[in-house]
């Protein structure tokens, strides 16, 4: 079958390493891609936004199959699009995405089917919300309603932050993103991710994993895209992933179908674990990245088959094989980053490197001009190590990412400190 992939980051080039390496695809595109994943596939200039460009060039080069990556396509309703004009899409409708693009619609949901969660409470006005934190206290957390790139959280150990938080929002700090405000109970305990494929019906857990968002090593700095990543998630139990299966997971997307509006997709679930409980911190409708690279490096090419019995409606009758692995990832980024960071720098040493089933360097932010990598991106490589423990995984991201030849670039050294 001929498949496109919709994206140019990290997760993108892992779905494509992975999807390349089974026998049921043909031919591979990505739109936009990056230089990376020229050898897997063919790069194609399009725009991933607008359903009739996908459609088009579905059409003329007979696709089988979009896997759509990011979430800006979702919330613009490619995925519909697709559905409509006949063509295989994994990724949910624009309808069943509002579980990422508003909070308050994901509380709404989470309260309609008892899924574990904080308290919250939602306004549209800073008058009420200054009041209500008074009656809480702190320490509380203010959320922007809409998608604010990850800015719009404030976690407020004082009143005052919380208050302060709510007069940027409804001062216009994340534009309509924050036009209304979710305040929520404060939840201590360790996060992790857990993901599942999910066809509208039924569902199948595809991996844990945990992230590194800040910058700095000891989880110091400024919070980023994500520095780093693990799975398995040693916080996430079977035991616990039962309970999430049952508890929340299964009772979204029961509620979701009953409101006539499927999740078909992964459903990506941050979880706050507290004394052997989760309780759910936020829905993602996508693949996270640097998350992605890790899953994708433990499933192989097995992905593609677990990927098509989704967008088939086929989950209840797949499984998934599991080997008994762990797989870690290190994130190089530009000098600077996530401020100002500088663009077009030489990257050398990568041919030089292993690529195999325990050693892979994805790329997120490259290019290649007059036959030199370059970066274009803040993030722009995520080196990739798998092994029969996380430290072996560790120990083979860390020689890749040491490997590399990029003065204008730099990585945490502590990813997975938590868990090693
Ligand atoms: P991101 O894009 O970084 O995932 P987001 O804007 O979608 O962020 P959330 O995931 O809801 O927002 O919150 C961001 C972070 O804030 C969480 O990963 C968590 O660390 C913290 N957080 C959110 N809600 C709570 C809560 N109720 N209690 C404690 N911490 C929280």
């Amino acid at each position: 079958m001929n498949i496109l992939i919709l994206g140019s980051g990290g997760r993108e080039h892992a779905l494509a390493w992975a999807i390349r390496q089974n026998p049921k695809c043909d031919r591979l595109f990505v739109a936009p891609g990056n230089a990376g994943m020229e050898p897997l596939a063919r790069l194609a200039d399009l725009d991933i936004l607008s359903g009739p460009a996908v459609i088009g060039f579905c059409e003329e080069n007979a696709i089988d199959l979009v896997v759509i990556g990011p979430e800006a396509p979702l919330a613009a309703g490619v995925a519909d699009d697709l559905r409509a004009a006949g063509i295989l899409a994994f990724g949910p409708s624009k309808a069943a995405a509002m579980l990422e693009a508003s909070k308050s619609f994901t509380k709404e949901v989470c309260d309609a089917c008892g899924a574990p969660t904080a308290a919250w409470a939602r306004f549209d006005a800073a008058g009420p919300a200054r009041d209500y934190i008074r009656a809480q206290g702190a320490p509380i957390v203010i959320k922007a309603d809409g998608l604010a790139a990850g800015k719009g959280v404030t976690v407020a150990m004082t009143e005052a932050e919380a208050i302060a938080a709510v007069d940027d929002a409804f001062g216009g700090a994340f534009g309509d993103a924050g036009a209304e405000v979710v305040i929520e109970e404060f939840m201590a305990g360790e996060e992790a991710s857990f993901f599942i494929l999910c066809d509208g019906t039924d569902c199948l857990p595809i991996g844990t994993a945990q992230d590194h968002k800040r910058v700095g090593d000891g989880d110091t700095g400024p919070n980023t895209g994500g520095m780093g990543a693990y799975s398995p998630a040693p916080v996430l139990t079977q035991e616990i992933q039962d309970a999430v299966m049952a508890e929340i997971v299964r009772p979204t997307v029961a509620e979701m179908a009953r409101r006539g509006t499927p999740f078909q997709g992964v459903l990506y679930a941050g979880l706050m674990i507290e004394d052997g409980r989760a309780r759910l911190v936020e829905y993602n409708v996508r693949f996270g990245d640097p998350e992605c690279q890790v899953l994708m490096m433990r499933l192989g090419a097995q992905a593609l088959d677990l990927i098509l019995a989704c967008a088939e409606g086929r989950l209840g009758e797949t499984s998934v094989t599991w080997a008994d692995d762990h797989a870690l990832t290190v994130v190089l980024a530009a000098s600077g980053y996530p401020s100002a960071y500088e663009k077009g720098s030489e990257i050398r040493g990568l041919d030089a490197l292993p690529e195999d089933s325990s050693h892979m360097v994805f790329h997120a932010g490259t290019a290649r001009r007059d036959g030199v990598l370059v970066a274009t991106g803040g993030r722009v490589l995520a080196a990739t190590g798998r092994g029969a423990t996380l430290a072996e995984a560790h120990g083979r991201a860390y020689a890749l990412a040491d490997a590399i030849d990029w003065p204008g670039g730099f990585y945490r050294r502590d990813i997975g400190w938590r868990a090693l």
